[in-house]
């Protein structure tokens, strides 16, 4: 048995109503519990700010797209380099690290659970690899049904029961953790060199539309009983004047269930564009951050972007080579048979791009905008908006009005006739950004009640304790320290051990991969399903039999499992 005790914490707890109280936190074998005994081990926070451990609900950080981001970029390896220290392995790389680069900053950063963003199924062992490979949080996969041929039959079939059978199969034979839908039909006409512009254009040869994709798969959902929602990136991302599309796949979801979150709208600074062309685009993040207002069942993360290099890598292929396009650098596309496909370029945001300018306004007037902090979670699509490094930056922003003004003198001078920012006056809370960062994170992806992202008796003890006092620090003034502190966690403590201090990584870590297993009744197993038995070994190249990721990829294994309604 070992035991911690954690004293004069200033702990906010949003899940558990706890805010800015300074409290004793006691830890037996890795779970908070109500107390300890005398022999524990005992650490003074000395009543600095100490929240759950960190939660990254939309990232890319494991999979095959990653790793071919990691080869295509060497001067991107050059950056970020640091070298072996006691239990740390040497990392490298800037906006795509090495698993243990991304491991160890997240980690000093306080972030104990992090989910990538979009798995292939098909190379979903590559990403369980990764992850075995990446310490210190507990990872979670979004699975990728964004393509998926016979998904798309039951859309086109308006068989819900079907289409929720065919994701629990999937998930389960792949460890993945939740529906992802990127640029839902788009990949697969991308397969075609063709793009889906918005939510009622068909998918060639399925003639199913988005939109109905998107309805089936927010259904089936719903009857599997998965911990998260569907997971969606729009389509039409990066385009001027896709806000509509942004707003028309918001008014898919239902009203029905008001208490149970339907659909969690990823990166959405890249789908609030208004103008018709690049001369013309202009912030919507008004009108869209209005919808959100207006269905709680709704919860988006901001793609915030921050000026600077980085690489974008994304499932949506069609995007990326519209990009490509515009910059002429490197560009990798790559296609997943019958489930989905990637694209990958560098980029570099700069303050000189009126363009530029105003995407970093609307991901910040989102935030800002979105009345409830539950409902808008902080996050930049790392790398794609920004690397997460730059998270502590963003929660400055966010708290100082004073430092956005700081940096909107130093960026384009047409930026206000496109973009409200400058007129925005709210400065978010040490609370807000508690919800935007692990609570708001733990709630929509499900995964409060197997004890993330909070802090009360039963929790996993995964703890962030950041070097500042938030009874001394005015963050509208003092926005540099506060920054500072998101930078460096005092201690970070992974289910009850501490993992990093200071800054440093001190102990190997051993993570968990969390997914979902829905079980539906035998007459709707797919693996016994004559017609999915043979569509699969007529179109994969690979054996059904070879299809499904063997439990020794997972060593530490969490599953969720749900009871299906169907
Ligand atoms: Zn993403």
């Amino acid at each position: 048995m070992t035991e911690l005790l954690l004293k004069n914490a200033c702990v906010i707890d949003p899940l558990n109503r706890v805010n800015g109280e300074v409290m004793d936190i006691a830890i037996r074998d890795g779970w908070i519990v109500e107390k300890v005994g005398n022999g524990a081990e005992v650490i003074d926070a000395k009543g600095f700010l100490t929240l759950p451990g960190g939660i990254d609900s939309h990232t890319h950080i494991c999979g095959t797209k990653v790793n071919f981001g990691r080869y295509m970029m060497p001067e991107d390896m050059r950056a970020g380099r640091t070298i072996r220290k006691g239990v740390m392995h040497a990392t490298s790389g800037y906006s795509v690290p090495t698993t243990y680069g991304n491991s160890y900053r997240y980690s000093a950063m306080g972030y104990t659970s992090i989910l990538e963003g979009a798995m292939a199924p098909l190379e979903a062992r590559h990403t369980h690899e990764e992850f075995s490979a990446t310490p210190l949080q507990d990872t979670m996969a979004n699975t990728l049904f964004d393509g998926n041929w016979p998904v798309m039959e039951a859309v086109k079939e308006k068989d819900v029961k079907r289409a929720a059978a065919i994701v629990a199969w999937t998930l389960a034979a792949v460890k993945g953790f939740a529906v992802k839908l990127t640029n839902p039909g788009g990949t697969e006409a991308w397969g075609w060199g063709k793009n889906i512009a918005c939510i009622r254009d068909p998918v060639p040869h399925f003639e199913v539309t988005p939109a109905e994709i998107i309805e089936t798969l927010i259904r089936a959902n719903e009857l599997l009983r998965l911990p998260h929602s569907v997971h969606l990136h729009c389509n039409n991302l990066g385009a001027p004047g896709n806000y509509q599309c942004t707003i028309g796949s918001f008014d898919l979801v239902p009203d029905l269930n008001k208490e149970r979150q339907s659909l969690y709208a990823t990166h959405v600074q890249f789908h609030a564009y208004g103008g018709t062309s690049w001369k013309d685009i202009n912030s919507k993040a008004e009108p869209v951050a209005y919808a959100v207002n207006r269905k709680p069942q709704i919860v988006i993360d901001m793609g915030q972007m921050m000026f600077g290099k980085t690489t974008t890598m994304t499932a949506d292929g069609p995007m990326e080579f519209n990009l490509y396009r515009l910059h002429h650098n490197k560009w990798s596309n790559h296609d997943v048979e019958l489930e989905t496909g990637s694209g990958i370029i560098p980029v570099y945001y700069s303050k000189k791009s009126l363009v530029n300018c105003v995407m970093w306004a609307i991901g910040l007037e989102l935030a800002l905008l979105v009345k409830d902090p539950w409902q808008c979670l902080l996050a930049t699509d790392n790398p794609n908006g920004a690397p997460f490094v730059r998270y502590p930056e963003i929660i400055g922003l966010l708290m100082s009005k004073r430092y956005r003004d700081e940096e909107w003198r130093t960026i384009h001078p047409d930026t206000g006739k496109r973009a409200i920012l400058d007129s925005l006056d709210r400065e978010l809370g040490w609370h807000d950004i508690a919800v935007m960062t692990r609570a708001g994170q733990a709630k929509a992806l499900g995964i409060a009640k197997i004890g993330k992202g909070h802090l009360g008796a039963g929790a996993e003890a995964d703890i962030a304790v950041y070097p500042i006092r938030i009874g001394e620090t005015d963050p509208s003034r003092d926005y540099a320290a506060v920054v500072s502190a998101f930078q460096r966690t005092a201690w970070t403590i992974k289910r009850g051990r501490v993992v990093c201090r200071d800054g440093e990584v001190v102990v190997e870590g051993t993570n968990r991969t969390i997914w979902s297993r829905s079980k539906v009744p035998d007459s709707l197993d797919m693996g016994k399903d004559p017609e999915f038995v043979k569509n699969f070994d007529r179109y994969y190249t690979v054996r059904m039999s070879n299809y499904p990721v063997q439990d020794a990829y997972i060593p530490r294994s969490g599953c969720i499992e749900s009871e299906a309604v169907l």
